[in-house]
């Protein structure tokens, strides 16, 4: 774990150059705008170490899966979210020498991110190896408001020197990924030219083909005079402009340069530098105070939507905000093809691609926060993939429509890089039924089901009703070679959150069908002719349901995480000597394997995702046997203990668990913010807020609350709509006021008691 980075309700602040963290922290200050985004790498190059990482939305390139030994089943390719282009670049010289902070004197340094406005600026003194000294002032951020832009404003004042100064502005293609598995260019055709003022680079992704294209405009003026710039000859890769000074005392050089990005993902391929030349002209010198008043408007709005404000608190407020701004700028829900990356825009682990964390993380965070078309645009991203999930599953020998979907998906194939871990954790078909129920239970969109959603959940329980066995041993249907939600656990056998789900959706698949079939007649028989249904399969879906297994101790009287669990050597993670943590980076994997310890949330994942059908011991005794026992190394299990131990009223493990996750990144908890951000584990921060210590539950068709404020707080307030009633939440210490922002009456469930509120009126609870 490490603080390095200052407290600040609305900003990321480090004020003191931390070369040992840089990766890290550009991570950490990545900027975007749901289409694009960047890491907060130095715009003058940094010869330390540093990922200058820029990623698209939609672009990717299929590299070949690096395996030791092929298997059938194997997935072809594991997808990479793609770097491209630098257009950040600059290259500048003073009386010869690079300006590098790896090789200066750093004598004040100060950078910070606001989470206002998604503005990154930087303000840092340096001297030179010639003992010139020099102020550099910069801020850049991608508009919200034109998803094709990036803007940057940069500018060197000089203290103490005299001599030459050369800048050169660029747009950088010749970039390659740093996760390639075979090292790899995974782009080609490179092409660069100049049109009057503006540089212009384009190359094409192999394989895939995708033709991104970026063009610069860049004015440079010394002392507010405008410098006439020079046209760099173009290489392949590289294009851009530059200028040639003398400086001495005093002298300020600034830079505003405009970036527009298109790619054939939303354009037309023979138009794409046509476009961007256009659009990239109309940038004047002066303009970026402008765009970037546009961009606090932009801002601005999602925050009113969005925001949650937490008094007496600023690493919890900080950390909340942190996440929030990240998943803005990660998804905005307008495009059905696109979906929500472990890494978002901040790094390339994990490819770019959409794991079951969009929906049993993501989907809550966008139906609080959001208009209802996001989220049903994301479950509309998995219907779209049913075929390939069909397809996908007939590779593995399952016939007659089951639909297995990916653990790793970009375009709908299977596309991920290992064996065990990710292949058989087939829980996530689960998952992506789930997320169906969670919609239809927020918005009650019920035409979901007869438009989309009825095909996807037959899909899925036709899968589960072939991968079970029956087991005339145990006189049930077991489910065996697993994987569970805890990865540090492979080939299991009954893993109990798995059996849960694979029971639950059938029965769901059931219940819709019925649903169907009393309320939408037409789509009922058209589904069930196009799927071709039988009667048959529901019979066997039913005696499933019926008969399934689930491991259990009778002494303990909990739920077992798999069979013979117990056989484990059952050590509290308490008594590890800490310096073995992270497991994962620190033991090797037979003994990981061999070990009691769980990765993340699995049973407890399906206490929390029914909990309504547990009463508070059963859920208290499991939590309270597999808590000491799990390192949470994924990111995504503490938001879902936080949740569990609000429901138990264990107040100092909710706020110890809502810290882990919300600060997860922050301070490096799990030591890998290096490699990017946690995206997808931040839509579960927000669930820890919003589900655990304000204790929001959908049940009955209404909400019911029950707060859990942490000591040190003096209050937690947020707005979300629920079933388009917009809705304010602010809890207090003693009382809790809910103001019914609609213009239709609400009733509540506050606590177990029934609440009215009308319409825009607000009731104030006292606490017990
Ligand atoms: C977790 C998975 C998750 C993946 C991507 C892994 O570390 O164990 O549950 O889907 O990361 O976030």
């Amino acid at each position: 774990m490490k603080s390095y980075l200052k407290k600040d309700p609305w900003k990321v602040i480090e004020d003191k150059f931390h070369a040992e963290h840089n990766q890290i922290t550009e991570s950490i200050f990545s900027i975007g705008n749901a289409r694009m985004g960047q890491r907060g790498y130095l715009e003058e190059g940094y010869s330390g170490h540093t990922l200058l990482g820029n990623y698209l939305a939609g672009i990717y390139y299929p590299d070949k899966t690096r395996v030791g030994w092929w298997k059938n089943g194997y997935p072809e390719y594991f997808a990479k979210v793609l770097n491209n282009c630098n257009w950040a670049r600059l290259d500048i010289h003073i009386n010869d020498q690079q300006l590098d902070l790896a090789t200066c004197k750093i004598q004040s340094f100060y950078r910070e991110l606001d989470m206002r406005s998604g503005l990154l600026s930087r303000q840092c003194e340096v001297q030179l190896q010639d003992g010139t000294v020099i102020e550099i002032s910069s801020k850049r951020f991608y508009a919200l408001f034109n998803k094709d832009l990036a803007v940057l404003n940069y500018s060197i004042k000089i203290i103490e020197g005299e001599g030459k100064i050369s800048i050169k502005s660029l747009a950088d293609f010749d970039i390659r990924n740093s996760d390639s598995n075979y090292d790899e260019n995974f782009w080609e055709d490179h092409t660069s030219s100049q049109s009057g003022d503006i540089a212009y680079v384009q190359a094409t992704t192999k394989k895939t083909g995708f033709v991104v294209g970026t063009g610069i405009n860049t004015y440079i003026s010394k002392n507010e005079q405008n410098i006439t710039l020079e046209a760099i000859q173009p290489n392949h890769a590289i294009s851009g402009q530059k200028m040639d000074e003398s400086f001495s005392q005093g002298d300020v050089f600034s830079l505003n340069k405009y970036a527009v990005i298109k790619s054939s993902f939303y354009n037309d391929v023979n138009n794409i530098q046509a476009a961007i030349i256009e659009e990239a002209k109309n940038f004047g010198a002066n303009d970026f105070e402008d765009l970037l008043q546009q961009q606090i408007i932009a801002w601005k709005s999602k925050w009113d939507h969005a925001d949650i404000i937490i008094e007496g608190d600023v690493s919890a407020q900080q950390g909340i905000r942190f996440n929030i701004f990240h998943l803005n700028q990660t998804y905005d829900g307008k495009d059905d093809r696109l979906n929500i990356g472990p890494k978002g825009f901040t790094g390339e682990k994990y490819g770019g691609s959409t794991y079951w964390d969009t929906e049993a993380y993501c989907l809550p965070f966008y139906l609080f926060t959001a208009p209802q078309e996001v989220s049903r645009n994301l479950l509309i991203y998995r219907y779209k993939h049913l075929e390939k999930a069909i397809e996908n599953a007939e590779k593995l020998g399952f016939n007659k429509g089951a639909a297995l979907y990916p653990m790793v998906t970009i375009n709908g194939e299977e596309c991920h890089n290992e064996w065990e871990i990710t292949f058989e954790e087939i829980h996530r078909n689960g998952a992506i039924a789930y997320a169906i129920y969670d919609y239809i239970r927020f918005t009650n969109d019920k035409n979901y089901i007869p438009e989309y959603g009825l095909e996807v959940l037959i899909g899925i329980a036709r899968f589960w009703a072939q991968r079970v066995n029956y087991s005339n041993a145990k006189n049930a249907y077991v489910i065996l070679g697993v994987t569970g939600p805890n990865e540090y656990e492979n080939n299991i056998n009954n893993n109990w959150y798995t059996n849960l789900m694979a029971q639950w959706c059938l029965k769901y698949a059931i219940e819709m069908l019925d649903l169907c079939e009393k309320e939408y007649k037409e789509d009922h028989n058209r589904i069930t002719r196009k799927t071709s249904l039988e009667p048959s399969e529901i019979k066997h879906w039913k005696e499933v349901i019926d008969k399934m297994y689930f491991p259990k101790d009778e002494t303990l009287n909990i739920f077992l995480q798999q069979d013979g669990f117990l056989d484990k050597e059952i050590i509290p993670v308490s008594e590890l000597d800490p310096s073995h943590l992270p497991l994962n980076q620190k033991w090797s994997w037979d003994r990981i394997l061999r070990s009691c310890y769980i990765k993340q949330a699995d049973t407890l994942q399906g206490l929390y995702f029914f909990e309504d059908h547990y009463d508070l011991d059963t859920i208290k005794r499991n939590f309270d046997f597999y808590e000491p026992i799990t390192v949470h190394e994924s990111s995504l299990s503490p938001c879902v203990h936080s949740i569990l131990a609000c429901r138990l009223g264990y107040e100092e493990k909710a706020y110890e668990m809502y810290l882990r996750t919300s600060r997860l990144d922050l301070d490096d908890y799990n030591n890998d913010t290096e490699d990017g951000l946690h995206i997808t584990s931040m839509a579960g921060t927000h669930m820890s807020v919003v589900k655990g210590l304000a204790g929001i539950k959908i049940e009955d068709n209404q909400i019911h609350i029950s707060p859990l404020l942490p000591s040190d707080w003096t209050s937690l307030q947020f707005k979300f709509t629920f079933r388009n009633q917009p809705i304010e939440l602010r809890i207090h210490t003693d009382f809790t006021e809910i103001i019914n922002l609609s213009n239709n009456d609400l009733t509540i469930n506050f606590k177990n008691q029934q609440t009215q509120i009308s319409k825009e009126s607000q009731i104030k609870i006292t606490h017990d």
